[in-house]
């Protein structure tokens, strides 16, 4: 039996390759193991929010993904008929993080540069069409039994990192179950070729409808954008086909005729909130999907995921190369679950429901919300940093807080500077006065 003296990651999407990366750059031993034949060519995610370019910086992957990518500056948040509620600006995040905006890119492309980036490492392999069926494990290593053209193989590895996605074979083999719930309703993820700009659309749009709600979201340069909305579970494939001219009228701006846009892609999905008790059993650590489904309104599932995969790429570097306390992979596990609960999933499911929400009264409550925090940039800057908390307890980087601290010191500096001018301006308003009512009161007599 071979013995992979390293890492064993199952599943080559964006998460198990971003952990393979992770691992390969500090020299340690991996082999990719991926059911498909290369890079899934499905566009799926889109959105990745200043947080997760930090750890895509880091990878050394941030300029080749910037160039492939549609910058985002703002996210617009507009009602049914596409009028603007409010837009939220990443530059307000100016002096807390170097990446004050998002960049736009289907997880194919993402994929695809990152298996270029990993061609260059001689210590990591990627073995496409090997699907992995069975898993056991000892005190000292997994073994895995896969299944590949050439047959059945078996290799044992002292950790896997499974991110086979959210029908995770290892997860089910090694006795975890996703729990949570489902959505009632479908949700359709649709590409389209359509010019939202010129209807003065944003990059990234949140319809709020009861329901007509959507997110749009350009998905790359070629003019390509996604449209998600919600159709009932009771219809099939062919329905929501059939019923899609007349939904596009509706969600498009300018109600277009099916000849002003070309529909690329459709892919009609259901979509939970559901998580595994544990991210950690012996040996074998969860990532991505495999540990977590979420809705993907906020762009919150893939990001999340790329910041998963650098922790856990950190913690396994920890305990292999440095020698590091089984612990950190405890932190890694726990750290994780507690971020996907309490905020991947809590703020996804907000999004969600503000965007749908039918009762007048709460939302009336949430518009003003979004206007108010749309209308005061320093409101804004708390909401948009909101989005930290994707990191868990690694939360901010020591550069990150520096500039935190630098930048409330700016603000204080300007306010002290500018109440400091008032009251010189006031003084000298005085004097001035005064001296008026001098030279009047001197004329006078
Ligand atoms: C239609 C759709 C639209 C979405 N839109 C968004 C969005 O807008 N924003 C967002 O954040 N998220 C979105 N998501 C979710 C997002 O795509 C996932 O969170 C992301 O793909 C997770 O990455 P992953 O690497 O964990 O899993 P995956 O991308 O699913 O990758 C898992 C990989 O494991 C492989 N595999 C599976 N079983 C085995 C096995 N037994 N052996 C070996 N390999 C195996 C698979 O072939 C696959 O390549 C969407 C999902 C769907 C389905």
């Amino acid at each position: 039996m071979e013995t992979v003296d390293g890492v064993v990651v199952v599943g080559g999407g964006s998460v198990g390759l971003l952990t393979a990366l992770k691992l390969g750059q500090a020299g340690v031993r991996v082999v990719v193991l991926e059911a498909g034949s290369g890079v899934s060519p499905s566009s799926r995610a889109v959105a990745f929010l200043p947080t997760t370019l930090a750890g895509l910086d880091q990878l050394g992957l941030l300029d080749d993904i910037r160039k492939r990518a549609v910058m985002c500056p703002d996210v617009a948040y507009r009602r049914g008929d596409g009028s603007l509620i409010a837009k939220m600006h990443w530059d307000v995040l100016a002096e807390d993080t170097q990446y004050p905006y998002a960049l736009l890119l289907g997880q194919n492309h993402v994929s695809s540069i990152l298996v270029e980036h990993l061609r260059a490492l001689p210590n990591v392999e990627i073995r496409w069409n090997h699907r992995v069926e069975a898993v056991e494990q000892d005190d000292c290593y997994v073994t895995l039994r896969t299944s590949s053209p050439g047959g059945q193989t078996w290799l044992r590895s002292p950790w896997v990192a499974a991110a086979d996605g959210a029908q995770s074979t290892v997860r089910e083999q090694i006795g975890l179950e996703l729990g949570g719930s489902h959505w009632p309703e479908r949700m359709v993820a649709l590409d389209v070729f359509y010019d939202f700009i010129l209807h003065g659309y944003s990059r990234a749009n949140f319809i709020h409808d009861p329901v007509d709600w959507a997110f749009v979201v350009q998905l790359d340069q070629s003019g390509l954008w996604r449209v998600c909305y919600e159709e009932s579970s009771s219809l099939s494939d062919a329905q929501i086909r059939q019923r899609m001219p007349e939904r596009l009228t509706r969600l498009l701006p300018g109600a277009p005729t099916p000849d002003q846009y070309r529909v690329e892609h459709f892919a009609p999905y259901q979509v939970s909130q559901r998580c595994v008790t544990e991210f950690r059993r012996g040996r074998v650590l969860l990532a991505g999907d495999a540990a977590h489904v979420t809705n993907p309104m906020g762009g919150l599932a893939m990001s999340g995921g790329v910041l998963e995969a650098v922790h856990l790429g950190g913690a396994l570097i920890n305990v292999i190369k440095e020698n590091g306390a089984l612990s950190v992979l405890d932190e890694y596990a726990v750290s994780r679950r507690q971020t996907f609960q309490a905020f991947t999933s809590t703020r996804s499911t907000a999004y969600f429901t503000w965007m749908k929400e039918s009762g007048w009264i709460q939302r009336t409550r949430d518009l003003a919300m979004f206007k108010r925090v749309g209308s005061d940039r320093d409101v804004m800057r708390e909401f948009l940093l909101q989005f930290d908390k994707l990191n868990g307890r690694r939360s901010r980087s020591l550069t990150s807080r520096i500039r935190l601290v630098t930048g409330m010191a700016k603000r204080l500096v300007n306010v002290a500077a500018k109440s400091m001018s008032d009251c010189a301006s006031a003084a000298l308003q005085t004097i001035k006065s005064a001296h008026k009512r001098l030279h009047r009161d001197t004329s006078i007599e």
